[in-house]
């Protein structure tokens, strides 16, 4: 059997996680399977490319700092090598380059086109573990590119599913994905099994298990994704679609790491919104809840992350010096599980908890499989407790 197990940085963090990680491959592989393990650079190594750039120049090219970034990865692979073979097993790396794993020439968030099989094949039918780099591509110019922050898991689903694998392991420091964050609720409790949908919702709500592009190539290609610890060997959470009608909520992401924007003026025009909106694309910077609460003057609110909070007021500073702009943290709740705008009861049960806690929504959104809360203010880790309580346990 053939068997792709991906492996995060906390998971080869130094010398002992290598070797652990290299022991726990070599089994499967003395089993005869063939192994592909896919790899993210170790520890915080990521972090630290980027402040060595941004320290020469703070304003890197980015194909310059994909060149440096994708030094990380190779290192762990490389390192993997040498400990199989320092354990005796035959093992080989390979870059983006050399699989030939080719993606759009976006720097920094390009996007996977194809990938070619032929040299994966050829050192399994060696009996070489195959070690592949997560996170990097290459563009049609042979230009090295990466696939955005934390892309090893959709590199190591996308191996998978050009190989035809039955399923791909992503290995972390987390055990599964829980029914809700179990540093924020204790009595979380581990799911067994999501669908993709479900767990696309969970990763875009906030929750930082799995990169999102892996779920939807997981979805794409119908491989299920098994999420497993590293450092025990518990039962996962495995990802896939399975044919059932339960209703029934799955998980409660809280999200606090968010700021509600308002700008007002007295001008509105089209172009003005337009101007406003291209500038923070092509800053990378993502907005979501939009409203204009005025049809004659300008008066917006949105929502966005708040890392993009420092970069966001350097442009107001710089562009839109006349908007009078307010700022607040907020949290966001989102309620995820199939079908569950057709259960008027969760819903209800929702709304009393806010009640009680008295507690204002600035927007309620539904759909098939979410309900998403967004609050005026930071709101406690006990009303996500009452929820969880009310709704999964
Ligand atoms: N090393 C990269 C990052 O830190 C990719 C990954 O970890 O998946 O973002
Ligand atoms: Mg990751």
């Amino acid at each position: 059997m053939l068997i792709v197990k991906k492996f995060g940085g906390t998971s080869v963090g130094n010398k002992e996680r290598i070797l652990n990680v290299a022991k726990r491959c070599i089994e499967d592989y003395q089993k005869g399977n063939d192994v592909v393990v896919v790899l993210s650079a170790m520890g915080k190594s990521t972090d630290e490319l980027i402040n060595m750039a941004k320290d020469i120049n703070p304003t890197p090219s980015k194909r310059e700092l994909d060149m440096l970034v994708t030094t990380g990865e190779q290192v762990s692979v490389s390192l993997m090598a040498m400990a199989m073979g320092s354990l005796g097993v035959p093992a080989i790396s390979l870059n983006a380059f050399q699989v030939a794993m080719h993606t759009t020439h976006r720097y920094g968030n390009a996007q996977l086109k194809r990938i070619d099989t032929d040299r994966i094949r050829n050192e399994l039918e060696q009996r070489k573990i195959v070690l592949v780099t997560g996170f990097q591509g290459i563009d049609k110019f042979d230009n090295v590119t990466t696939l955005g922050r934390g892309g090893s898991d959709t590199t190591a689903v996308a191996v998978a599913s050009a190989l035809n694998a039955k399923h791909c392991y992503i290995f972390s420091d987390v055990d599964g994905i829980y029914t809700t964050d179990p540093n924020k609720v204790t009595v979380a409790k581990k799911l067994e099994t999501l669908s993709y949908v479900e767990m696309l919702d969970i990763a875009s709500e906030g929750a930082k298990v799995l990169h999102n592009r892996c779920i939807e190539v997981g979805q794409k290609f119908k491989i299920p994704i098994i999420t497993k610890s590293t450092f025990n060997n518990k039962a996962g959470t495995i990802i896939q679609d399975k044919i059932i009608e339960d209703t029934k909520v799955k998980s409660i992401v809280k999200n606090d790491n968010i700021i509600l924007v308002n700008l007002k003026y007295e001008n509105y025009s089209i172009q003005l919104f337009n101007q406003i909106y291209n500038c923070l694309l092509d800053n990378g910077i993502i907005l979501a809840n939009f409203i204009n609460s005025s049809i004659h003057s300008l008066d917006v609110s949105f929502t966005m992350k708040s890392v993009y909070l420092n970069k966001f007021q350097n442009i107001l500073e710089t562009e839109f010096k006349m908007f009078n702009s307010t700022f607040s943290n907020i949290s966001r709740i989102a309620i995820i599980g199939h079908g569950i705008m057709h259960d008027d009861k969760i819903l209800r049960q929702t709304l009393d908890i806010l009640k009680i806690n008295e507690l204002e929504p600035i927007s309620l959104e539904t759909n098939e499989s979410k309900i998403a809360i967004t609050f005026k203010e930071k709101i406690s880790n006990s009303i996500l407790e009452q929820l969880h309580t009310k709704l999964i346990v």
